[in-house]
């Protein structure tokens, strides 16, 4: 686990209930550098004064302080409600200080989303993505890398993690799956969150494959990260996908201060290959720094060079307006051309989900990145990622890769080998709606 340096840990009372989440709470703790005021206990009535206190030890900009930064975030460890209810909590929320929400409270005292569904069919549609429908689990909400184009990286006041890992197990996991029997694989994501991160004192990921080989499932680990060693003591990491979140070298340094070298992810990964755990990456968010192109070009010479990785996929920086993207990201630190595109095109883009930055910018960024990957490797799967219809139709050629069927990262069905396990549930991604839906408009 990264040697994390929280102003705050607290506890609920409740985990004392289980030895489980005790040890596991021992094991966490033991791995950091605890603060003065220590591990702190509290109970469901002292929540607004708990938030009142995380308030005051942690502000967004210490994301940025040396030398702990992101890695200070405060920590609260609770039992997750495993059957996803969110209670009003009235007289709770009516102590609360200012700046404090529901939505605190309920971290605080575990209902954290055991499982969250993306990208349903009729949601992609109207919104004009193209992806495939899926649904991710989570234990925890929060993460130390403090990514600022990540609203919970840049201004979440702590990170709550949930310690009934062995209930989530026999409880969540069974019950998302016989939802979904087509579905093959699955996040183990979380809500901001990086798992992985937390290894291997959490033993959430270990407990998690056991789960999966049980139901004949694969699961992804999506992170930031390249705390991997771990991994080798994990008995069915033959379950296993690993999935980067990627970048270039300025943008890892100046806009996603906690996670570490953007080379340190693509030698984790190299790890992992050699653990025969299958890997892939993705450029999301992709974004256009001053000198982009250099800075992408050297990451992917590495990538391909040190790995071989089942997919690499794009995706720039989206789901924002450019008024919205200028209170994460400093454009001081972006291509001004590109700025400046997206400041023309920004009434034109700002109900687009893919905006900021027009589609011809888009482009111009995917062939470029498209034609890096190719200088090194011709065989490897590549995608771009929750992107429009239209930009798949100027794509697939250059990509090699048809927007129905195409393989990628978090694929719900994306089976290790590079295959698609496609069924009549799920027969294509969203770029198509299901013939039944069509039947009936
Ligand atoms: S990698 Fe594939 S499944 Fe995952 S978000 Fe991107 S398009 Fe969707």
């Amino acid at each position: 686990m990264y040697n994390l340096h929280p102003v705050r840990v607290y506890y609920l009372d409740e985990v004392l209930e289980d030895p489980r989440m005790v040890a596991r709470m021992e094991r966490m703790v033991g791995a950091m550098q605890l603060p003065e005021t220590g591990v702190q206990e509290f109970a469901r009535e002292d929540v607004p004064s708990v938030i009142e206190d995380l308030q005051s030890a942690w502000s967004p900009e210490m994301v940025f302080d040396e030398p702990w930064g992101p890695w200070a975030r405060p920590v609260v460890f609770t039992v997750q409600d495993l059957e996803d209810t969110k209670p009003e909590y009235a007289e709770i929320v009516e102590r609360l200080p200012e700046g404090g929400a529901l939505s605190h409270v309920h971290q605080l005292l575990g209902h954290i989303d055991t499982a969250r569904p993306y990208h349903e069919r009729e949601d992609d549609w109207q919104k004009n993505f193209v992806c495939w429908p899926t649904k991710d689990f989570g234990t925890m909400s929060g993460c130390p890398h403090g990514c600022q184009y990540c609203g919970v990286g840049k201004s979440s006041f702590f990170t709550a993690i949930g310690l009934n890992i062995e209930e989530f197990m026999e409880v969540a996991v069974p019950r998302t799956i016989a939802e979904r029997p087509w579905q093959k694989c699955f996040r183990m994501i979380g809500w901001g969150a990086d798992h992985i991160a937390w290894e291997p004192e959490y033993g959430v990921i270990d407990l998690y494959t056991r789960a999966l080989a049980k139901h004949d499932r694969y699961g992804y680990f999506h992170s930031t990260s390249s705390n991997v060693e771990w991994l080798e003591d994990v008995e069915h990491r033959d379950r296993l996908i690993g999935i980067w979140s990627t970048t270039c070298e300025s943008v890892a340094r100046d806009i996603e201060p906690g996670s570490g070298p953007a080379l340190d992810r693509i030698t984790a990964a190299a790890k992992c290959e050699e653990m025969g755990i299958p890997v892939r990456f993705k450029f999301k968010p992709m974004i256009p720094v001053r000198n982009w192109r250099e800075e992408y070009a050297e990451i992917i010479e590495q990538m391909c060079t040190l790995t071989n990785p089942e997919s690499i996929g794009f995706c720039v920086v989206m789901w924002n307006t450019v008024e919205s993207l200028a209170q994460l990201i400093d454009f001081n630190l972006l291509d001004p051309d590109y700025v400046q595109a997206a400041q023309d095109a920004a009434e034109e883009m700002r109900d687009v989900i893919t905006g900021p930055f027009p589609h011809d910018v888009r482009a111009e960024i995917y062939h470029y990145l498209t034609e890096q990957v190719r200088r090194w490797d011709e065989d490897v799967l590549l995608y771009i990622s929750t992107e429009s219809r239209e930009m798949w139709d100027e794509m697939a050629d250059a990509l090699g890769q048809r927007p129905e069927s195409f393989f990628c990262g978090c694929n719900p069905i994306g089976l290790p080998g590079g295959k698609l396990a496609v069924s009549k549930d799920c027969p294509h991604s969203t770029y198509r709606r299901l013939e039944a839906e069509t039947a009936e408009v």
